[in-house]
């Protein structure tokens, strides 16, 4: 598989040691295959262990969660913290509640995210978080009795300056209110800790958008460079139904494009008018409700179980915004053959390792996660920013950052896959080397 007998010699043991990690593995082959040919032109990594070192978390802490539900039940929880690399900055991740959640997850997660923050050109190290806690289903208090727990261990592992945690799937401006609560509780401290934070106290305007919006500025850039085109007239499909979703939504409609499906874990709906967003926010941001109940308060559109069958509709652009590896090589010839041109990752690794190489082996322009979604943790990055300037910027000033950084992402990567992608589409090799370029200078210029 790799050329370079260095490359081959970490894998096989990286393999070894983490064989019961699909998820990380993955993303490590993924990372790896990428970023061979700079490895193999620069032999100073090599001479410095570098590539050793940037496989391997700087910290890795798991720990129990006790709680009590509504009935007075003592309930145990896993929870996990990877500080995996502050070579460019603070530990900066979000945090996942979801029964899923494992060591492979984290992982997997913490090490995207290295280079995603690095692509930000922002000054953030990688990080990331979460337990194995579903949040479905639960009251408000139950809720704020986890977190409160789960903040009880955390908060002696982060800090402004050490590691920023921030939200994820299943932890949104509720839990992190509940998490920062605790945290001043316990430390006597308001400082910029957690991002994603109310307005009321510290939060950015336009970070609630900020995924969604952002890979949408993505997707529009890599059209116009690479196919003088644009979303206008698109017809799209965004799978979930989330934080990322909605917002990608928003954006995509106001640039044109219609979006015709959306999905949860349960089933997807289908609205050939475009779908009403106001419904799909009251459904899910108000009463926290199943997608299934749009076409009963839409008064149109359709709704089939199973979220997998999203991939059949014939679309142009598609946007999978729910989990990793919701597109597997079956779906991904569907896509193909149903005549996609562009695929913009909002999920982190939605796309398995087969089904981004068929992409763009079909010269369908490819917009990897840890580019396409980096808006989110880029404008948590200007919260951090205005936290320490004890200072708020107004929406469309964040907004306007937002969009410079996303169209400097988009730069970066395809210089790079101009160089060393195997065609104009490969923006996931384009990515990874402009990501790791610079985490890698980082840590060579540190030392060991
Ligand atoms: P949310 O919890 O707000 O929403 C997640 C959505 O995905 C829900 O609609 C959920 O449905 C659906 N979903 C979850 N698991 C599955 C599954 N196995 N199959 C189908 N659908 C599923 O999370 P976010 O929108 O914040 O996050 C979505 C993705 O984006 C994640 O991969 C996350 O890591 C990534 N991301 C998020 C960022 C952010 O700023 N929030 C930043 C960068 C990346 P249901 O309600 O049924 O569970």
């Amino acid at each position: 598989m790799f050329k370079s007998n260095y490359l081959k010699n970490i894998y096989e043991n990286f393999k070894e040691e983490n064989k019961d990690k699909s998820e990380y593995l993955e993303a490590a082959e993924e990372i790896l295959t990428s970023i061979e040919p700079v490895v193999m032109e620069n032999k100073v990594y090599e001479d410095k262990a570098l590539i050793e070192r940037f496989l391997t978390p700087e910290r890795f802490v798991e720990f129990k969660v006790v709680w009590t539900d509504d009935k007075g039940n003592i309930r145990v929880n896993k929870g996990y913290r990877c500080q995996y690399n502050s070579a460019i900055g603070p530990y900066k991740g979000g945090l996942r509640f979801h029964p899923s959640v494992n060591e492979s997850i984290i992982k997997f997660l913490a090490l995207e995210q290295t280079l995603k923050n690095s692509l930000t050109t922002l000054p953030m190290g990688g990080g990331k978080g979460g337990s194995n806690f579903d949040p479905k289903g639960k009251s408000d208090n139950e809720i704020m009795r986890f977190c409160q727990s789960f903040m009880t261990e955390l908060y002696k592992y982060i800090g402004p300056n050490e590691d920023v945690p921030a939200g994820d799937i299943g932890v949104g401006g509720r839990e992190i209110g509940y998490l920062f609560g605790q945290y001043k509780r316990i430390t006597n401290d308001f400082s910029g800790t957690l991002t994603g934070k109310g307005l009321t106290y510290g939060g950015s305007l336009a970070r609630k958008e900020a995924t969604g919006y952002g890979l949408c500025y993505f997707v529009d850039e890599a059209l116009k460079t690479i196919k003088n085109d644009s979303f206008n007239g698109k017809k799209v499909v965004i799978s979930g139904s989330g934080n990322v979703a909605i917002y990608a939504n928003e954006k995509a409609t106001e640039l044109g494009a219609k979006v015709v499906a959306m999905s949860d874990s349960n089933g997807y709906i289908y609205d050939e008018e475009g779908i009403d967003l106001d419904v799909i926010k009251r459904i899910k941001e108000v009463e926290r409700e199943r997608i299934s109940l749009y076409p009963k308060y839409a008064k149109r559109g359709n709704y089939f179980e199973g979220s997998r069958g999203i991939w059949e509709i014939k679309c142009d652009i598609a946007l999978p915004c729910a989990t990793q590896n919701e597109i597997d090589l079956k779906s991904a010839k569907t896509l193909v053959k149903n005549g996609v041109i562009l695929v913009g990752e909002g999920a982190n690794m939605p796309s398995t390792l087969e089904a981004a190489n068929y992409f763009i082996e079909n010269d369908i322009i490819f917009c990897p996660a840890k580019a396409a979604n980096a808006g989110g943790v880029a404008t948590s990055g200007l919260e951090m920013s205005q936290n320490s300037l004890r200072y708020s910027w107004t929406f469309e000033e964040v907004d306007n950052k937002l969009k410079d950084i996303m169209v400097n992402i988009f730069n970066n990567s395809y210089n790079e896959t101009l160089k060393y992608g195997k065609n104009e589409c490969d923006l996931l090799t384009g990515a990874n080397i402009a990501g790791f370029k610079k985490v890698a200078t980082a840590m060579l210029e540190q030392g060991i």
